[in-house]
């Protein structure tokens, strides 16, 4: 059988223990990291330069758990990067609870949706996120005692919900008692987190196991699923991340740049968990801001970037780049999205002295499955990198038979960062995970040396700078707009974003009957369609790749959308400049 496997050797890390014991127990740290533990800060706060420190954030994770402790289970973390996210969501998983990470740019509507889907017992939101996530609360009927604010003694004006800060100097609490496992494996099932992902079998998915009555029309119109993130999936994507590194690239009191979302699986894992494990520092940004990323570059001394495809648009294209001191680059890696060989190039061109490639991975395989390997000054350009030790790949062909070097086909991995499923949803779970392998949705093939190139997406789903956009959960937006009969969401290239999504779209016989007589109409038609999608849905959602009309949307005999016929037709209509 031609499997694909690292030709690094690892050793499984103990199945018993939690993510914060992993995170702050020296008995578990990384064999570098005793003799500079507690040396360097974890993070540093960009706005302020404010330091903080493991045991800071253990005692804040501990003051949180005892404020916590009687409340919940699951707890919605609703907020931008922040030096107190790796404290609530350790707070929780002392208690034995689940963290649901919310990315902070959703609108009231998508969190409502996704409450609905993880039902917590206490929402933290930001300062930042009130607004909608007291919106959303009020949609799904969370009571204001269950809401807690972030930076919420920073208001202005008084709040009438706890902030952080108070729970944490909260001083007549009794102690709790912190969850830990009796046995081995435990950690194994155990949820840590719930991250949300659009799926990838690509078939339009069942609406999770909820109710969304109280919200009416928005039932089906979201079809993103909670992926179940076990203890030791975080656990071992982060030793296998050290494993494949050995030292390399990686060590103690190198900082990185801390820009992408904690939210998604790519920030959450690899920007906190693996860059603390390693001893390294983080610099938070609560919000990405090109000309405060090069300024914190130079100011705090960035040795490691972990960005996105855009951002590294940006780092080659933008006039700023060239005024700021970058010296301190060493490392860049690119995820989430495809960099291009093109854009590797130009980004050597640019940094010639640092080391630069891809990583490869999933919401479903908390994180990474590949990356470009340390033997490597640069990643081979356009390759997503190399299996990390660990995890095991099969390439399915078409016809259902095992590709060999060289060949493409669907990707399929195994391995202990592949988590449980989607979260009480046990048909999706049973199309994407089968028999111990993760379909993943992506095309791709191996080289001989181990480089793993992403030829092609087979699954439904639109990445906009690295952010995930359903075609299905637009079309279903579109659909309930009166204009619209019949709906397609691809989506086409952006040279920035990566992709953007376009919509065709069959007009109501009545609205078609008016453009037609008066052509004039058609862009104040597109623009309404443009602006229904953009009234609810986050910004990387909008339709910003524009609205075409068609007369009819070309589907196979049972119905399914010929999205590859459309995105020919797209690149007719728009011929690249
Ligand atoms: P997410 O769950 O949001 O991380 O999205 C995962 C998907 O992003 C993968 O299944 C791929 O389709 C895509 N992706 C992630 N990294 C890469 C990469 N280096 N090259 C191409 N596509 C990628």
């Amino acid at each position: 059988m031609s499997l694909f496997k690292s030709s690094v050797p690892y050793v499984e890390p103990r199945d018993d223990i939690t993510l914060p014991q992993l995170v702050f127990s020296e008995t578990f740290q990384h064999p570098t990291k005793p003799a500079e533990y507690g040396n360097y800060p974890c993070f540093i706060e960009e706005d302020t330069g404010r330091k903080v420190y493991l045991a800071e954030i253990n005692h804040r994770a501990d003051a949180l758990a005892r404020a916590f402790s009687s409340l919940y289970n699951i707890l919605s973390l609703y907020s931008p990067n922040h030096v107190d996210y790796l404290a609530l969501t350790c707070a929780t998983q002392k208690l034995g609870g689940i963290v649901a990470a919310l990315s902070a740019s959703l609108t009231a509507d998508e969190v409502a949706y996704q409450l609905t889907v993880a039902r917590p017992s206490l929402l933290v939101a930001h300062l930042e996120t009130l607004p909608a996530a007291l919106e959303a609360a009020k949609a799904v009927n969370l009571p204001a005692s269950r809401i807690v604010v972030l930076d919420g003694h920073k208001s202005k004006t008084k709040l009438p919900y706890k902030s952080v800060e108070d729970l944490i100097n909260e001083k007549t609490l009794p102690p709790y008692k912190e969850f830990t496992f009796s046995k081995p494996g435990e950690a194994r099932t155990k949820i840590a987190f719930l991250c949300f992902s659009s799926g990838t079998t690509g078939k339009p998915k069942a609406s999770p196991n909820v109710s969304l009555s109280f919200v009416g029309d928005l039932t089906g119109l979201f079809l993103d699923q909670a992926v179940a993130i076990s203890h030791y999936n975080v656990i071992s994507d982060v030793i296998q991340f050290a494993a494949f590194d050995q030292g390399r690239r990686l060590r103690p009191g190198n900082i990185a740049s801390g820009v992408l979302p904690f939210s998604h699986i790519y920030g959450l894992v690899v920007n906190i968990h693996i860059m603390i494990y390693l001893a390294m520092s983080v610099v938070v940004s609560a919000k990405f801001n090109y000309e405060r990323f090069l300024q914190s570059i130079d100011q705090y001394g960035i040795t490691h970037l972990l960005i996105v495809p855009p951002q590294a648009v940006l780092l080659v294209k933008h006039p700023l780049t060239k005024k700021f001191k970058l010296s301190s680059i060493r490392m860049i890696i690119a995820a989430a999205a495809p960099l291009s060989a093109e854009l590797t190039m130009q980004l050597v061109e640019t940094f010639p002295d640092a080391a630069i490639g891809q990583g490869y991975g999933m919401t479903e395989t908390a994180a990474a499955v590949a990356v470009y390997p340390p033997w490597q000054k640069v990643g081979t350009p356009g390759s997503a990198g190399q299996l990390l030790p660990g995890t095991v790949a099969k390439v399915v062909k078409a016809d259902g038979s095992l590709a060999r070097i060289n060949e493409p086909g669907e990707l399929l991995v195994m391995g202990p960062q592949v988590t449980l499923g989607y979260y009480q949803n046990e048909q999706a779970t049973k199309e994407a995970f089968v028999d111990g392998w993760l379909r993943t949705g992506d095309e791709v093939l191996f080289k001989e040396n181990g480089d793993m190139f992403v030829t092609d997406r087979i699954k439904e789903l639109i990445k906009v700078k690295g952010n995930q956009v359903a075609p299905s959960e637009l079309e279903g937006h579109l659909l309930d707009h009166p204009d619209v009969a019949d709906v397609a969401v691809i989506g086409i290239p952006d040279d920035f974003a990566g992709e953007v999504p376009l919509a065709f779209v069959v007009l109501k016989p009545t609205t078609a009957a008016e453009v037609a007589k008066n052509p004039a109409l058609a862009e104040e038609v597109k623009t309404r369609l443009q602006k229904h999608v953009s009234a609810t849905k986050t910004k990387y959602k909008w339709l910003t790749g524009g609205v075409d009309f068609i007369d009819a949307i070309p589907k196979n005999p049972s119905g399914k959308i010929l999205r590859r016929v459309l995105k020919e037709k797209a690149k007719s209509l728009r011929p690249p400049a």
